[in-house]
Protein backbone atom coordinates (compact mmCIF):
# COMPACT_ATOMS: atom_id res chain seq x y z
CA UNK A 1 0.00 0.00 0.00
CA UNK A 2 1.57 3.08 -1.17
CA UNK A 3 1.37 5.82 1.75
CA UNK A 4 1.01 9.91 1.41
CA UNK A 5 3.82 12.38 2.75
CA UNK A 6 0.53 13.81 4.91
CA UNK A 7 -0.44 10.64 6.47
CA UNK A 8 3.53 9.68 7.39
CA UNK A 9 3.86 13.31 8.80
CA UNK A 10 0.59 12.68 10.81
CA UNK A 11 1.49 9.08 12.22
CA UNK A 12 5.19 10.25 13.32
CA UNK A 13 3.64 13.02 15.21
CA UNK A 14 0.99 10.46 17.01
CA UNK A 15 4.12 8.33 17.51
CA UNK A 16 5.62 11.18 19.84
CA UNK A 17 7.79 13.19 17.86
CA UNK A 18 7.43 16.91 18.58
CA UNK A 19 8.56 20.18 17.25
CA UNK A 20 11.84 21.56 18.94
CA UNK A 21 12.81 17.59 19.45
CA UNK A 22 16.60 16.19 19.19
CA UNK A 23 16.07 12.98 17.28
CA UNK A 24 18.48 10.32 16.19
CA UNK A 25 16.76 8.14 13.97
CA UNK A 26 17.28 4.78 12.31
CA UNK A 27 14.77 3.81 9.57
CA UNK A 28 14.19 1.19 7.08
CA UNK A 29 12.29 3.24 4.70
CA UNK A 30 10.83 0.99 2.40
CA UNK A 31 9.19 -0.83 4.98
CA UNK A 32 6.93 2.16 5.33
CA UNK A 33 5.69 2.75 1.74
CA UNK A 34 6.00 5.98 1.19
CA UNK A 35 7.09 6.96 -1.90
CA UNK A 36 7.47 9.92 -4.89
CA UNK A 37 8.53 9.41 -8.50
CA UNK A 38 11.91 8.02 -8.07
CA UNK A 39 14.22 7.01 -5.00
CA UNK A 40 16.38 9.78 -4.50
CA UNK A 41 13.31 12.29 -4.64
CA UNK A 42 11.42 10.07 -1.99
CA UNK A 43 14.74 10.23 0.35
CA UNK A 44 14.76 14.09 0.02
CA UNK A 45 11.09 14.00 1.10
CA UNK A 46 12.06 11.94 3.95
CA UNK A 47 14.43 14.57 4.68
CA UNK A 48 11.54 17.41 4.70
CA UNK A 49 9.35 15.02 6.50
CA UNK A 50 11.30 14.55 9.49
CA UNK A 51 12.17 18.49 9.16
CA UNK A 52 8.72 19.18 8.98
CA UNK A 53 7.95 17.01 12.40
CA UNK A 54 10.87 19.04 14.14
CA UNK A 55 10.58 22.17 13.01
CA UNK A 56 13.21 25.03 12.34
CA UNK A 57 14.01 24.76 16.52
CA UNK A 58 14.51 21.12 16.13
CA UNK A 59 17.07 18.68 15.26
CA UNK A 60 18.08 15.43 13.22
CA UNK A 61 21.20 13.12 13.49
CA UNK A 62 21.62 9.98 10.95
CA UNK A 63 24.43 7.72 11.56
CA UNK A 64 26.49 7.46 8.51
CA UNK A 65 28.91 4.74 8.97
CA UNK A 66 31.85 4.31 6.39
CA UNK A 67 33.53 1.53 5.09
CA UNK A 68 37.10 0.06 6.50
CA UNK A 69 39.51 -2.53 5.66
CA UNK A 70 41.04 -5.50 7.25
CA UNK A 71 45.06 -3.81 8.81
CA UNK A 72 46.77 -6.75 6.66
CA UNK A 73 44.65 -5.44 3.10
CA UNK A 74 45.00 -1.76 3.25
CA UNK A 75 43.03 -0.09 0.82
CA UNK A 76 44.05 3.50 -0.10
CA UNK A 77 41.08 3.91 -1.77
CA UNK A 78 39.43 4.17 1.78
CA UNK A 79 39.62 7.64 2.76
CA UNK A 80 37.38 9.18 5.08
CA UNK A 81 35.94 13.23 4.39
CA UNK A 82 33.31 14.97 4.77
CA UNK A 83 31.60 13.98 1.50
CA UNK A 84 32.19 9.95 1.96
CA UNK A 85 29.40 7.98 1.02
CA UNK A 86 27.87 5.93 4.40
CA UNK A 87 26.40 2.04 3.76
CA UNK A 88 23.74 3.60 6.66
CA UNK A 89 21.17 4.09 3.50
CA UNK A 90 19.71 6.42 1.62
CA UNK A 91 18.60 8.92 4.27
CA UNK A 92 21.99 9.88 5.64
CA UNK A 93 23.06 10.04 1.39
CA UNK A 94 21.04 12.81 0.63
CA UNK A 95 22.09 14.60 3.79
CA UNK A 96 25.61 13.94 3.38
CA UNK A 97 24.86 16.07 0.28
CA UNK A 98 23.10 18.81 1.72
CA UNK A 99 26.22 21.45 2.10
CA UNK A 100 24.48 22.84 5.62
CA UNK A 101 24.49 19.88 7.24
CA UNK A 102 27.14 18.97 9.74
CA UNK A 103 29.11 16.05 9.94
CA UNK A 104 31.62 14.45 12.71
CA UNK A 105 34.70 13.67 11.51
CA UNK A 106 35.39 10.10 12.99
CA UNK A 107 36.50 8.53 10.19
CA UNK A 108 34.59 4.87 10.74
CA UNK A 109 31.33 5.75 12.91
CA UNK A 110 31.00 9.66 11.52
CA UNK A 111 26.91 10.54 11.98
CA UNK A 112 25.47 13.67 10.01
CA UNK A 113 23.07 15.97 11.30
CA UNK A 114 21.01 19.51 10.72
CA UNK A 115 19.61 22.05 13.44
CA UNK A 116 20.44 23.77 16.05
CA UNK A 117 22.17 21.32 18.11
CA UNK A 118 23.99 19.54 15.25
CA UNK A 119 26.90 21.24 15.94
CA UNK A 120 27.25 20.74 19.68
CA UNK A 121 26.29 16.52 18.97
CA UNK A 122 28.71 16.08 16.66
CA UNK A 123 31.85 18.69 17.12
CA UNK A 124 33.81 16.15 19.82
CA UNK A 125 33.32 13.06 17.31
CA UNK A 126 36.33 12.43 15.58
CA UNK A 127 39.31 10.14 15.64
CA UNK A 128 40.30 10.80 19.06
CA UNK A 129 36.91 10.32 20.57
CA UNK A 130 34.96 7.17 21.49
CA UNK A 131 32.17 5.94 18.32
CA UNK A 132 28.97 6.19 19.95
CA UNK A 133 30.30 9.73 21.56
CA UNK A 134 27.33 11.87 19.76
CA UNK A 135 24.39 9.50 21.33
CA UNK A 136 26.09 10.47 25.04
CA UNK A 137 25.44 14.51 23.59
CA UNK A 138 22.05 13.57 22.57
CA UNK A 139 21.28 12.12 26.24
CA UNK A 140 22.51 15.73 27.61
CA UNK A 141 20.24 17.53 25.25
CA UNK A 142 17.24 15.49 26.38
CA UNK A 143 16.75 13.82 22.95
CA UNK A 144 14.82 11.41 21.80
CA UNK A 145 15.86 8.10 19.56
CA UNK A 146 12.98 7.39 17.15
CA UNK A 147 12.93 3.65 14.62
CA UNK A 148 11.43 4.19 11.72
CA UNK A 149 10.17 0.76 9.87
CA UNK A 150 12.85 -0.78 11.45
CA UNK A 151 11.72 -3.18 14.36
CA UNK A 152 13.14 -6.35 13.15
CA UNK A 153 16.17 -8.82 13.61
CA UNK A 154 18.67 -6.79 11.98
CA UNK A 155 18.20 -3.42 14.04
CA UNK A 156 19.01 -2.51 17.76
CA UNK A 157 17.68 -0.15 19.88
CA UNK A 158 20.04 2.98 19.49
CA UNK A 159 20.70 2.79 23.19
CA UNK A 160 23.04 -0.18 22.97
CA UNK A 161 25.85 0.39 21.68
CA UNK A 162 25.95 3.69 23.56
CA UNK A 163 25.52 1.09 27.07
CA UNK A 164 28.05 -1.25 25.79
CA UNK A 165 30.38 1.67 25.12
CA UNK A 166 29.63 3.18 28.85
CA UNK A 167 29.95 -0.50 29.83
CA UNK A 168 33.36 -0.83 28.22
CA UNK A 169 32.12 -3.86 26.35
CA UNK A 170 33.27 -2.15 23.11
CA UNK A 171 36.73 -2.25 23.84
CA UNK A 172 36.60 -5.87 23.79
CA UNK A 173 36.76 -8.40 21.58
CA UNK A 174 38.38 -10.31 18.50
CA UNK A 175 38.10 -7.85 15.68
CA UNK A 176 39.23 -4.88 17.97
CA UNK A 177 42.42 -3.41 16.59
CA UNK A 178 41.84 -5.08 13.33
CA UNK A 179 39.88 -2.67 11.10
CA UNK A 180 41.03 0.58 9.66
CA UNK A 181 40.12 3.61 7.51
CA UNK A 182 42.49 6.48 6.43
CA UNK A 183 41.23 10.15 7.08
CA UNK A 184 42.32 13.25 6.26
CA UNK A 185 43.21 15.36 9.53
CA UNK A 186 42.73 18.81 10.26
CA UNK A 187 46.32 20.02 8.52
CA UNK A 188 44.82 17.76 5.65
CA UNK A 189 47.22 15.24 5.81
CA UNK A 190 46.35 11.62 5.29
CA UNK A 191 46.38 9.42 8.43
CA UNK A 192 45.55 6.18 9.25
CA UNK A 193 42.79 5.14 12.11
CA UNK A 194 42.33 2.01 13.80
CA UNK A 195 39.00 0.84 14.94
CA UNK A 196 39.74 -0.12 18.83
CA UNK A 197 36.58 0.38 19.70
CA UNK A 198 32.94 -1.18 17.96
CA UNK A 199 29.83 -2.00 18.91
CA UNK A 200 29.79 -5.19 16.42
CA UNK A 201 26.54 -7.37 16.16
CA UNK A 202 22.98 -5.66 16.37
CA UNK A 203 20.63 -8.70 15.61
CA UNK A 204 20.50 -9.82 19.14
CA UNK A 205 19.02 -6.01 20.07
CA UNK A 206 15.64 -7.09 19.48
CA UNK A 207 15.94 -8.92 22.54
CA UNK A 208 15.95 -6.08 24.33
CA UNK A 209 12.53 -4.69 23.80
CA UNK A 210 11.00 -6.46 26.89
CA UNK A 211 12.99 -4.94 29.11
CA UNK A 212 11.76 -1.57 27.51
CA UNK A 213 8.33 -2.27 28.00
CA UNK A 214 8.14 -3.46 31.35
CA UNK A 215 10.27 0.13 32.52
CA UNK A 216 7.76 2.09 29.61
CA UNK A 217 10.66 3.25 27.83
CA UNK A 218 9.48 2.54 24.60
CA UNK A 219 6.47 3.51 22.72
CA UNK A 220 5.40 1.34 19.58
CA UNK A 221 2.82 2.34 16.53
CA UNK A 222 3.08 2.33 12.81
CA UNK A 223 4.41 5.09 10.32
CA UNK A 224 2.33 4.55 7.40
CA UNK A 225 2.90 0.61 7.36
CA UNK A 226 6.48 0.59 8.99
CA UNK A 227 5.82 -0.96 12.32
CA UNK A 228 7.95 1.59 14.32
CA UNK A 229 9.24 2.89 17.90
CA UNK A 230 9.97 6.24 19.85
CA UNK A 231 12.20 6.54 22.71
CA UNK A 232 13.83 8.99 25.38
CA UNK A 233 17.27 8.60 24.49
CA UNK A 234 18.52 8.53 28.41
CA UNK A 235 15.37 6.65 29.56
CA UNK A 236 16.17 3.98 27.00
CA UNK A 237 20.00 4.21 27.70
CA UNK A 238 19.49 3.31 30.97
CA UNK A 239 17.29 0.51 31.17
CA UNK A 240 19.67 -0.84 28.38
CA UNK A 241 22.66 -0.29 30.74
CA UNK A 242 20.71 -1.86 33.41
CA UNK A 243 20.23 -4.67 31.78
CA UNK A 244 23.48 -5.75 30.25
CA UNK A 245 25.33 -4.35 33.59
CA UNK A 246 23.63 -7.48 34.65
CA UNK A 247 24.04 -9.79 31.70
CA UNK A 248 25.73 -8.88 29.11
CA UNK A 249 24.54 -12.52 27.61
CA UNK A 250 20.95 -11.55 27.18
CA UNK A 251 22.10 -9.29 23.35
CA UNK A 252 23.62 -12.64 21.86
CA UNK A 253 21.87 -12.76 18.37
CA UNK A 254 20.77 -16.30 17.11
CA UNK A 255 23.69 -17.02 14.24
CA UNK A 256 26.17 -19.35 16.68
CA UNK A 257 28.94 -18.76 13.94
CA UNK A 258 28.56 -14.82 14.67
CA UNK A 259 32.52 -14.28 15.82
CA UNK A 260 31.06 -10.82 17.52
CA UNK A 261 28.41 -12.80 19.39
CA UNK A 262 29.93 -16.37 20.21
CA UNK A 263 33.25 -15.56 19.49
CA UNK A 264 34.11 -13.00 22.48
CA UNK A 265 35.76 -14.35 25.71
CA UNK A 266 34.06 -12.23 27.53
CA UNK A 267 30.69 -13.49 26.55
CA UNK A 268 31.10 -17.13 26.19
CA UNK A 269 34.12 -18.40 28.18
CA UNK A 270 35.39 -21.06 27.41
CA UNK A 271 32.70 -21.95 24.91
CA UNK A 272 35.30 -19.63 22.71
CA UNK A 273 37.74 -22.75 22.23
CA UNK A 274 34.82 -25.06 20.26
CA UNK A 275 33.81 -21.79 19.05
CA UNK A 276 37.41 -21.31 16.80
CA UNK A 277 37.47 -25.00 16.24
CA UNK A 278 34.53 -25.30 14.16
CA UNK A 279 35.66 -21.91 12.56
CA UNK A 280 38.56 -23.39 11.93
CA UNK A 281 37.20 -27.18 10.79
CA UNK A 282 34.50 -24.99 8.66
CA UNK A 283 37.04 -22.98 6.66
CA UNK A 284 39.63 -26.24 5.80
CA UNK A 285 36.84 -28.33 4.97
CA UNK A 286 35.65 -25.50 1.92
CA UNK A 287 39.32 -25.13 0.99
ZN1 LIG B 1 25.83 -11.76 16.47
Amino acid sequence: MIVKKEKVIEDIKALGLELGDTIFVTADLMNVGFFEKNKKYTSEQWIEILKECVGEEGTIILASYTKTFFFLKKNPEIVFDRFSKTYAGDLPNILIKQPLAIRSKHPTFSCIGIGPNAAKILEKHDHNSTAYHPLGEIIKLNGKFLLLGCLDKKNAPQGMHYAQERLGHTKQGPMVGLMQSYFIDDNGEKKLFTKRDLGGCSRGGYKLYGELIVNHAIKFGYVGNGFSAIMDAKESCDVIYNALSKDRKIILCDDKTCIDCYGKWQNTGFGTVPFYFRKIFSILLKK
